[in-house]
């Protein structure tokens, strides 16, 4: 399988941290983005005491000219960028009643404009070297809404739609760029600490311990579209615990 350069935002902790692992254990070139450096560089250091290969760029996904300096980082280490992962995200669900604005506010900042910045720092590479594959991690929240989740919801729906703009584009421009959207149901990772609700986030966090499974099937199922030869695309992947209902 050839080589490729694959960049993740959200690289951290949970499902960005999983699926770096395992792309860079298949030989890829990972360039890694979050805002934690510590968190970055103890997992490129156990990437390459692996034997594998990573950089990483402290990365606000929300500052368009941070989004930038990570595509800088890929370009400069590897000169070109065959993946996109958008994947940085939180969840601070409540009811609109709350009136929790702020959260509001993150979610859109993070969730929603973090993937278009990062459509804007990578696209227009994409098109020059003629490939590229953008893999955005909506949600089963991008699919459904449920009291507590408008905004969340709002957001992971935002998500698959400028996927399938994205997709329609690029298709239109015959560019082989591809597109995957990959909506996880309940995977055990940090993301319920981003809740500041404390009775949300006790009742999320009882689900997910009833519920939840390892973000490395998400890794898994991410590398599965990823290694599709390059005429083929999986736009779409929903991956959830066996056992959850909706
Ligand atoms: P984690 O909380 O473990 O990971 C979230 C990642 O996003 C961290 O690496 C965090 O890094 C990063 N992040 C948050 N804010 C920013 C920012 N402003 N700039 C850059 N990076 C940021 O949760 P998950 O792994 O679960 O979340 C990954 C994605 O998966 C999210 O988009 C989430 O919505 C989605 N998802 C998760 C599900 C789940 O059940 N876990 C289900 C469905 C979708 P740092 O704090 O270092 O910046």
């Amino acid at each position: 399988m050839t080589k490729k350069v694959i960049v993740i935002t959200g690289a951290s902790s949970g499902i960005g941290e999983a699926t770096a692992k395992l792309l860079a254990s298949q030989g890829n070139q990972l360039v890694l983005g979050a805002r934690r450096e510590d968190r970055l560089k103890e997992i490129s250091d156990n990437i390459k005491t692996a034997g594998g290969e990573a950089v990483y760029s402290v990365t606000d996904v929300t500052n368009l000219d941070s989004v930038k300096e990570l595509a800088k980082t890929a370009m400069d280490a590897y000169g070109r960028i065959d993946v996109w992962m958008n994947n940085a995200g939180l969840m601070p669900q409540s009811v609109l009643s709350d009136g929790k604005v702020e959260d509001w506010n993150r979610m859109i900042d993070v969730n929603l404009k973090g993937v278009l910045y990062g459509i804007n720092a990578s696209l227009g590479i994409m098109r020059e070297q003629q490939s590229g594959h953008y893999i955005n991690t909506s949600s089963i929240a991008g699919h459904i809404v449920g009291p507590g989740s408008s905004v969340y919801s709002a957001t992971k729906h935002g998500v698959l739609a400028i996927s399938e703009g994205l997709r329609q584009e690029e298709a239109q421009a015959g560019s082989n760029v591809r597109v995957t959207t990959i909506s996880p149901g309940a995977i055990a990772t940090e993301l319920t600490n981003s809740i500041t609700d404390e009775a949300v986030r006790k009742g999320t966090e009882q689900f997910y311990n009833e519920y939840a499974i390892s973000p490395e099937r998400v890794a898994e199922s991410i590398a599965f579209a990823v290694n599709l030869p390059a005429d083929a695309s999986i736009n779409e992947i929903i991956v959830r615990p066996s056992k959850q209902v909706m």
